[in-house]
């Protein structure tokens, strides 16, 4: 069987996970901490960094920095993980459901933009597939109606907009180092604040709302309880996984875009006859190979393509459903119809993407793919 996915050990994370141990402190902020953060402050220009235990963490700590209080709203895609909403809805927020647009799943600022009112307290974007959302008139908005923007960027490790690093762009951005990123950690996150003013407050957030990191650094005399907060930071055994693959990212990314390039070659066929449609990158953005998907006619066939592959020892998944029509939200839901969102959630298909998977298995898969389409 050809996995979907599949975590891998890419060079010295069991030596950093034994030097973490054998230094005496495994528990958060410790020394693979400190590296991790310097690196994406360094590399990606990001104001302030925090490891998080999930990028579902790093949401629930930007929705309390930003106040959000039940009765303000929120805009975010329908289309996208539970997690991207549900920070929010933990604190009491209405969601205001965006649609994707009809030729990929990013977020359509028209429809961000349809949503605004005096309630809305963020718009939160997701960067799907690790491809860059119009973050030019996402701005645009967020600056006319003073709302921050949270860069849902879970995906998007290494990927950029007009050069500019995604996650370097709005009030916060939040990543995964889940197994099935770019670059794993096994269940790790990270905030970043690129408003200063928010940064302090964060550290006690993170620290279950205590002034611990002030402490640390000898500016306060004794440390307690200043704030909400909770335990986000995650153990610097986390850290030392994650920063064996951070020494090793460009190797991972460039494995990872090969494959990418190779499925898009083997399909483009298949996509200029019509029978799926191809993933669509921009001027504006970079691929940073985070997924491989199709679109496919219908459910039916993209149901029947799903068996067909199963059938060929080859496990392809579908992906996000619309939140709006969840069992949770449907209840409460008062918006549009999200035709857009509704579609990818019938007929959009990924293919297996991780480190070793071998270009001829990529070949293989491709292969029944069309022999599929030929019956
Ligand atoms: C993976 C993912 C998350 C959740 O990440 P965790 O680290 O598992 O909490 C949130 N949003 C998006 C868009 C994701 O892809």
């Amino acid at each position: 069987m050809i996995p979907f996915n599949k975590p891998y050990l890419h060079g010295k994370e069991l030596v950093y996970i034994s030097e973490a141990v054998a230094s005496g402190k495994i528990s958060g902020d410790g020394l693979f901490t400190k590296k991790c953060h310097d690196y994406f402050e360094r590399k990606y220009n990001f104001k302030k960094v925090l490891l998080t235990t999930s990028c579902t963490d790093a949401l629930e700590m930007a929705a309390i920095l930003l106040d959000i209080k039940p009765g303000d709203e929120i805009i975010a895609p329908s289309f996208t993980f539970v997690s991207t909403v549900n920070a929010f809805a933990l604190r009491g927020a209405t969601i205001k459901f965006a649609d994707s647009y009809s030729d990929n799943p990013n977020v359509d600022p028209k429809s961000v933009l349809s949503l605004i009112n005096k309630k809305t307290k963020a718009i939160v974007v997701v960067h799907y597939a690790g491809v860059a959302c119009d973050m030019q008139e996402i701005m645009r908005i967020s600056e006319k109606y003073n709302v921050p923007v949270v860069e849902d960027a879970a995906q998007a490790i290494d990927s950029f907009y007009r050069d500019r690093p995604l996650g370097s762009i709005g009030t916060f951005a939040t990543f995964s180092f889940h197994e099935t990123k770019n670059i794993i950690a096994g269940e790790g996150g990270m905030l970043v604040i690129n408003d200063e003013r928010y940064i302090n407050r964060a550290e006690v957030i993170r620290e279950k709302g205590t002034n611990r990191a002030s402490f640390f650094r000898g500016e306060v005399n004794k440390y307690g309880w200043v704030d909400i907060g909770s335990s986000f930071l995650p153990s610097d055994i986390i850290a030392a996984y994650l920063y064996a693959q951070l020494e090793n990212i460009d190797a991972i990314q460039q494995k990872r875009k090969a494959i990418w390039d190779r499925y898009y070659q083997n399909l483009s066929n298949l996509g200029e006859n019509c029978k799926i449609g191809l993933p669509v990158l921009t001027p504006d953005s970079t691929n940073n190979a985070h997924m491989f998907y199709i679109i496919c006619a219908d459910l039916d066939t993209r149901t029947r393509l799903i068996s067909f592959m199963k059938e060929n020892n080859v496990h392809t998944v579908f992906h996000y459903l619309s939140l709006h029509k969840s069992e949770f939200y449907s209840k409460l839901y008062e918006g549009k119809d999200l035709i857009n969102s509704d579609r990818f959630t019938d007929t959009l298909l990924r293919l297996p993407l991780f480190y070793e998977l071998e270009i001829s298995q990529v070949d293989e898969i491709c292969n029944l793919i069309a022999s599929f389409y030929s019956e």
